[in-house]
């Protein structure tokens, strides 16, 4: 598995080559947007762990360059803590995950393993579980064919949720996602965004597709399970 990392920052993408590096995994290392490009067209990278803000070519560019380019490598972003917007813009660009600095090691390593077991994305844009469908490119949701209006929030709540089918996201996973650390902690917004996503996308829909998982978190699936 060869991986590239893109960062500028010496000191983060030193922890984060050595790590990966000890994990096992070859790792080229770039600090520049325009250089990472050029990596990322010369060699066959499995994934590509990509900070925002660079120098040469921001990272959303770069992203934007790739998808253009047919290079569908997977993407883990480094994105700043209070940066929503990017996050939305690198999600809709293509971005398959992100995470937010400043992080733990074993999280990175967490997402570069799951981000490597996925299978290639057909299309990107476009996620589903059973009926229910969430376009990326035009930010619409639909169930069963009906539209649904989310605010900015439940859609990227919703994004998260579609992104990890079948898989247990805890209310602290969910917010650092969603919102950043300060509301990492003893805060109810998770499970109030939840009721509010269940509302609109399950209360007239069977079956339902939110879970709780009880002591753990939500996932989301089409499967009946016992929670
Ligand atoms: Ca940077």
């Amino acid at each position: 598995m060869r991986l590239l990392v893109v960062e500028d920052e010496p000191r983060i993408s030193k922890f984060i080559c050595q790590g990966l590096t000890e994990a096992g995994y070859a790792v080229d290392a770039t600090y520049d947007g325009l250089e990472a490009f050029e990596y990322a067209l010369a060699a066959d990278y499995d994934l590509i762990i990509l900070d925002i803000m660079l120098p040469g070519l921001d990272g959303l560019s770069l992203l934007r360059r790739l998808r253009k380019n047919g290079i569908q490598t997977p993407v883990l972003l480094l994105t700043a803590r209070d940066s929503l917007e990017d996050r939305v813009e690198g999600l809709d660009t293509g971005a398959d995950d992100y995470l937010v600095k400043p992080f733990a090691f074993p999280e990175l390593l967490a997402r570069v393993r799951a981000l490597l077991r996925r299978p290639p994305l057909q299309n990107e844009n476009i996620l589903r579980i059973s009926d229910l469908e969430l376009d990326n490119k035009t930010r619409e949701v639909r169930r069963g064919g009906r539209l649904i209006e989310l605010s900015q929030r439940e859609f990227m709540l919703l994004n998260y949720l579609m992104r990890h089918p079948n898989q247990v996201l805890t209310r602290t996973q969910i917010a650092e996602h969603i919102w950043n650390f300060d509301f990492a902690s003893d805060s109810n917004i998770v499970d109030v965004y939840i009721g509010y996503l269940r509302r609109k996308i399950d209360r007239n829909f069977t079956p339902q597709l939110i879970r709780t998982v009880r002591g753990m978190g939500y996932r989301i699936s089409a499967e009946a399970g016992n929670e």
